[in-house]
């Protein structure tokens, strides 16, 4: 095949694979560190655990944290007699790539330019066998560089975005960029999710606002973004994440848990 039909191909495979996916949610932050892959795969967790068909895509390719969450770190994707790439099964909730299964160790870094990383996210789209989904949640890298722009290009109109921020001025004024960037391509925006909001001491009760509060709603008001939940700090979401295992796996009561039902809330009434 040379290069003009395997262009064709890829480019007719991935219409065939977006014609089957029913939503695409990008999750995206202003700056890392803030939650963004753990909203990321607690929303396709939630989702699943609502019936429904859903895919993970982990496109950080600088941080690919989704096989540590998952507990999948040796996995290796298999690829058929036509070079589609089988994504990986978790425990038949979910369909899950990520550039971390494909990188010989998890300490190994990845140095990729631009043209690279365009590369591998069109891959992770057109020539991964998706399948039908109603929804692919990827995780994508903060800021509002290469990657968010190329995935949110080739998704095209209809794929929405969900945004991550801690409660501090740090992160909502780097939320704000993102806001701009999704407006300014048309990508809709479900809503922002505050994380790390509070922590309640579990010795007397007390609630400290470790990084301030008020960010979302100040976000809600001054961007007109709905605030979609608040997440508060919950050392068995580190515990959980270290393990292996999604943490609404193992928690659906907690506060956490309970803030998690109501950001996916919108995200089950969303049509096509
Ligand atoms: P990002 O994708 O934004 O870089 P991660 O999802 O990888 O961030 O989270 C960074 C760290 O913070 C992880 O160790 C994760 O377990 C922890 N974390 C995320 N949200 C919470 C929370 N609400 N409470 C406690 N720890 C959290």
């Amino acid at each position: 095949m040379n290069q003009s039909e395997k262009d064709e191909l890829s480019a007719k495979r991935l219409q065939e694979n977006l014609s089957k996916i029913k939503n695409t949610i990008l999750v995206l932050s202003g700056k890392g560190g803030v939650g963004k892959s753990t909203v990321a795969t607690n929303i396709a967790i939630s989702l699943a655990k609502a019936g429904k068909k859903v895919g993970l895509m982990d496109i950080d390719i600088h941080g690919p944290s989704i096989p540590i969450i998952l507990g999948m770190e040796n996995e290796k994707p298999q690829a058929t007699s036509e070079e589609e790439i089988i994504p990986i099964n978790y425990q038949d909730m979910l369909k899950v790539i990520s550039i971390g299964f494909l990188l010989d160790s998890q300490s190994d870094a990845v140095i990729w330019r631009g043209p690279l990383k365009h590369g591998v996210i069109r891959q992770f789209l057109s020539d991964v066998k998706w399948g039908e989904l109603d929804y692919l949640i990827v995780d994508s890298p903060p800021g509002t560089g290469d990657e968010p722009l190329s995935i949110a290009q080739m998704l095209g109109k209809g794929a929405k975005a969900v945004l991550v921020t801690t409660p501090q001025k740090v992160s909502t004024e780097d939320v704000r960029k993102s806001i701009t960037f999704c407006r300014q391509l048309n990508l809709e925006i479900i809503g922002v999710v505050e994380n790390m909001a509070g922590f309640v001491c579990p010795k007397c009760g007390k609630e400290t606002k470790i990084f301030k509060s008020g960010g979302g709603k100040y976000l809600e008001d001054k961007m007109n973004v709905k605030l979609l939940g608040s997440i508060p700090i919950d050392p068995a979401i580190v515990e959980t994440t270290d393990d292996g295992i999604p943490y609404l796996l193992k928690y659906d009561a907690s506060p956490a848990s309970q803030e998690f039902a109501k950001v996916i809330k919108p995200l089950l009434t969303l049509d096509k």
